[in-house]
């Protein structure tokens, strides 16, 4: 589920996230700190945020996390299961700050059972803020979009998801910027980096949702469609083409035009992640061969029924030729 949490949000909501979750934590210490000197001086608090029924709703960090969870993107195992830790151990701190009250002895069961609970939190928490800090790096710093390693992470995800689901889809497709050297050759790197900048947020802005977009090499990028079959792939990545095609790009009051060519695919269930996107790079050829911004669609459907061709691996001419006997060529 975690790694859902990279197609659906980006570096800065990763960034957000890592403070938001340390600044929740330091909280919960200052309220572990307090029930704990309470139970050593045998000194109850009487504050509602500590002895109420819903105490745990009260904390800065039971807010912090009810908040979270409005939000779509957040509900899942993970979210749930440190919601739930955490109104344990308020509940916890409340039985023993109760049991103050009522009795001088110390509750050593109560105490331990806090402590681990305490410690079940913390772990639960830490392991988000391990994710989400590391996904932090995950994305490139031109055009914020995940890079080329973290896009792996998405496809190996969504290949064992079609595993799991027989008859569920997932589509790729490579895109390359059209003579993009000459942007950098006219107007210099800065303005090549402007023309990246432009293309990566039309790119982002014109998929749905639950879609992603990552940087894969220079000036060539990867959109993985989950539950996408290839007609639908190959009508929403016209719509990103004609829209990149009709967009411009502002410099020096002038409007300068940029394309992309485009090579789609499914991600086989069966086969090497990197055979698909093999397949992918062709149909991208195909593309610029054709004149560039184009749309070429290499159908693997057929391929995928029988599994033992999916295991062979060609390169090359060898691959067009595999492609051109197994699959249905479309240029769009
Ligand atoms: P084609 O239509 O065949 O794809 O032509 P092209 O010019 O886009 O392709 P080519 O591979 O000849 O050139 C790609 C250029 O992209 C070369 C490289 O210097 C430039 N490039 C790669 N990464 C960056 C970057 O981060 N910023 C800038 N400004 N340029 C980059
Ligand atoms: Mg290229
Ligand atoms: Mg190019």
């Amino acid at each position: 589920m975690l790694e859902k949490l990279l197609e659906r949000i980006n570096q800065q909501e990763f960034e957000l996230l890592s403070d938001e979750i340390k600044q929740a934590l330091s909280e919960h210490h200052l309220w572990m700190h307090r029930i704990s000197m309470a139970i050593a001086s045998r000194t109850p608090i009487e504050e509602p945020s500590f002895t109420e029924q819903n105490a745990h709703l009260h904390c800065k960090f039971g807010s912090w996390l009810r908040n979270l969870l409005t939000d779509e993107q957040f509900q899942g195992d993970e979210f749930d299961a440190i919601d739930e830790l955490h109104q344990k151990l308020h509940n916890s701190g409340r039985k023993l700050l109760l049991n103050l009250n009522r009795s001088p002895e110390f509750d050593e069961e109560t105490y331990a059972n806090f402590l681990t609970q305490q410690r079940e939190f913390f772990n639960a928490v830490l392991k988000i803020l391990e994710f989400s800090i590391v996904s932090e790096n995950q994305f490139d710093h031109t055009t914020k979009l995940m890079n080329r390693r973290s896009v792996y992470t998405i496809l190996a995800h969504e290949k064992h998801r079609m595993q799991r689901t027989e008859g569920s889809h997932c589509c790729i497709a490579l895109a390359d910027i059209d003579r993009f050297k000459a942007f950098n050759d006219k107007y210099g790197h800065d303005v090549g980096d402007i023309v990246l900048e432009h293309v990566a947020s039309l790119f982002n802005n014109t998929i749905r949702r639950y879609d992603s977009v990552a940087r894969f090499g220079g000036e060539e990028f990867l959109f993985v469609l989950p539950d996408m079959d290839i007609e639908d792939a190959v009508i929403a990545v016209e719509r990103v083409r004609l829209q990149l095609a009709a967009s411009v790009v502002e410099h020096k009051g002038k409007e300068l035009s940029v394309t992309a060519s485009f090579g789609i695919t499914q991600l086989c269930p069966h086969c090497d992640i990197n055979g698909s996107l093999k397949r992918a790079d062709v149909a991208l050829y195909r593309a610029k061969d054709l004149g560039r911004n184009k749309t070429v669609c290499v159908d693997s459907k057929d391929l995928f029924k029988d599994i033992s061709r999916c295991s062979v691996d060609p390169d090359g001419k060898q691959l067009e030729e595999f492609i051109t006997e197994h699959c249905t060529i479309t240029e769009h």
